[in-house]
């Protein structure tokens, strides 16, 4: 599905690896491994990035883990 329109696609432009940060469990850093792909869109006229619902738009890191980093910068001290 394509990222920016949301045009559903049968195939993909290319694909890479990425590491996406997520919530800590204990005292240790998450990463996730996920495969992103790219869309040759007709809508939008070029090569666009998939849309995955659990990643925030950068792709840095997962929605949840914002989520968290969000309620900890309300809660928290500097
Ligand atoms: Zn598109």
């Amino acid at each position: 599905m394509c990222g920016a329109c949301g045009t559903t696609h049968h195939t993909w432009y290319d694909r890479k690896r990425r590491r996406v940060r997520d919530i800590a469990c204990a005292d240790y850093r998450i990463y996730l491994d996920v495969e992103v792909r790219r869309v040759a869109c007709r809508q939008c006229g070029t090569v666009k990035r998939e849309r995955l619902d659990f990643l925030v738009e950068n792709a840095l890191h997962t929605k949840r883990f914002a989520r968290y980093v969000g309620r900890r910068c309300r809660a928290g001290t500097i």
